[in-house]
């Protein structure tokens, strides 16, 4: 069976599905709930952020998450 550890919480997903119970962004893989959560924080400055820019949305998306990561929660 896959198991799959969430990098922010630590929760391990059982036969995780890939975009419906756990999702990757950057190079981490994330929980439902953590996704959730991240998205809710990130969404305000994505929609502020003019012109978009597909690179400086990676490194934001990344940046974001490695202090999620760190912190131990989204
Ligand atoms: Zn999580």
């Amino acid at each position: 069976m896959l198991t799959i550890t969430c990098d922010v919480c630590r929760k391990k997903m059982e036969d995780p599905q890939t975009n419906r119970s756990f999702f990757y962004y950057a190079k981490h893989s994330v929980c439902e709930p953590c996704r959730d959560n991240f998205e809710y924080q990130i969404k305000p400055n994505l929609r502020n952020k003019e012109p978009f820019a597909f690179d400086w949305y990676r490194k934001y998306v990344s940046d974001t998450l490695d202090k999620a990561v760190q912190k131990g929660r989204a």
